[in-house]
């Protein structure tokens, strides 16, 4: 068992990365959580690799990369007399005229709840149209997809539907592999969402890109670790799936969440913010549940996207660039002034190079 707080072993790490990046090239290792960006960031973690390894940010925020498409529906739907019930951090995320907050502040209903089961109650106690803007990858699809099981089963006569955001993360991995604009070495593999699906999902992409996959948790040892296993397996000229989060992710996940889930979503190709259709990238319902899909109750318009003027939040989500290199970061963009989604939510990586004063990073 890892002692997370050993300051011996953190200085111990940082010096056998020392000693490995000398029998490579230049690495590039992505990983795909906010929360390792905030340790990376946090800790300083970049500053003490060597020049040839980087780690690069990839797209590891839900609210980032939810289009901003699906951010005009929601509005829409609330201009259009239904209550919008969403997520603390979807609330400000601009869409192509306005965010939610402005859209509430003109009078529509719009209410920040901490979940699904919130929505669910305003819809039965208010006899309200609600809908619920379910955000999230595989850690928080469960969630969605065992309350719809609920209102299923009990078949509950309420309006209530969710304009369903939800997304899976390995696909996205394995386009960044195939077609990304980065020659990636390697994946630090997101620690919560591994949690839930286990190893088996990366075992393909891992071999057909010759790729090292290491699942990893979120303390400073943690990203050290996995930046090691990746390094030796380059080395040993070796790409294998490797878990060094085992104090809590499972070679076959949580094996409920993932029964759950399949009863109620199965994959389908979606966009992604900065992406074009990722094949399987998103979750979206089956049949039985498709009453609860906000899309089959109402026409929706065809909406036209208007990506902000200077925002690269797509080049950040696909990790060609950081924060540092928009013109907007820090100055015309801000937490409190956001441009793009990748500045509002915790998990953005704009917020948080914003939130540690990270304004200057090397090139890419
Ligand atoms: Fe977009 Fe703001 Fe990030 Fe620039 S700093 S990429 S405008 S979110």
């Amino acid at each position: 068992m890892i002692n997370i707080n050993d300051k011996q072993m953190i200085r111990k790490a940082i010096e056998t990365i020392n000693k490995l990046s000398q029998k490579v090239d230049d690495v590039k290792i992505m990983h795909v959580c906010g929360s390792h960006e905030h340790t990376i960031c946090k800790y300083g973690i970049r500053e003490v690799l060597p020049d040839n390894i980087t780690v690069i940010p990839g797209p590891g925020c839900p609210v980032c990369v939810t289009t901003q498409k699906e951010i005009d529906t929601a509005i829409y739907l609330a201009e259009n007399g239904y209550t919008i019930a969403t997520l603390g951090d979807m609330y400000r995320v601009p869409g192509s005229e306005k965010s939610l907050m402005e859209a509430q502040s003109e009078g529509y209903d719009v209410r920040i709840v901490y979940g699904i089961n919130d929505a669910v109650k305003i819809a039965k106690k208010e006899g309200n149209k609600v809908v619920f803007v379910a955000i999230g990858f595989e850690t928080t699809a469960p969630t969605t997809a065992a309350e719809l099981i609920g209102l299923k089963n009990k078949n509950d006569n309420i309006n209530f539907y969710i304009l369903n955001c939800h997304r899976q993360t390995p696909p996205v991995m394995e386009f960044l592999l195939n077609e990304g604009n980065v020659n990636l070495d390697g994946f630090i593999c997101p620690g919560h969402v591994s949690t839930i699906t286990g190893l088996k999902p990366y075992y393909e992409p891992c071999k057909k890109y010759n790729a090292p996959m290491v699942v990893a948790g979120f303390e400073p040892i943690d990203v050290l670790m996995a930046i090691i296993m990746i390094l030796k397996q380059i080395i040993n000229r070796e790409a294998k799936v490797e878990n060094e989060y085992k104090r809590v992710v499972r070679e076959k996940g949580n094996v409920m969440a993932q029964k759950i889930m399949n009863e109620v979503f199965e994959p389908i190709d979606i966009p992604w913010r900065g992406f074009p259709v990722i094949k399987n990238g998103g979750l979206g319902l089956k049949e039985e549940y498709k009453k609860f899909d906000i899309f089959e109750v109402e026409d929706i318009p065809p909406i036209k996207e208007k990506i902000p003027k200077g925002c690269i939040c797509d080049k950040i989500l696909r990790g060609e660039k950081f924060p540092t290199d928009c013109k907007l970061f820090g100055t015309v963009c801000t937490p409190l002034n956001p441009v793009g989604s990748c500045m509002v939510s915790d998990e953005g990586t704009c917020r948080i190079f914003y939130k540690y004063k990270k304004f200057q990073m090397n090139e890419l």
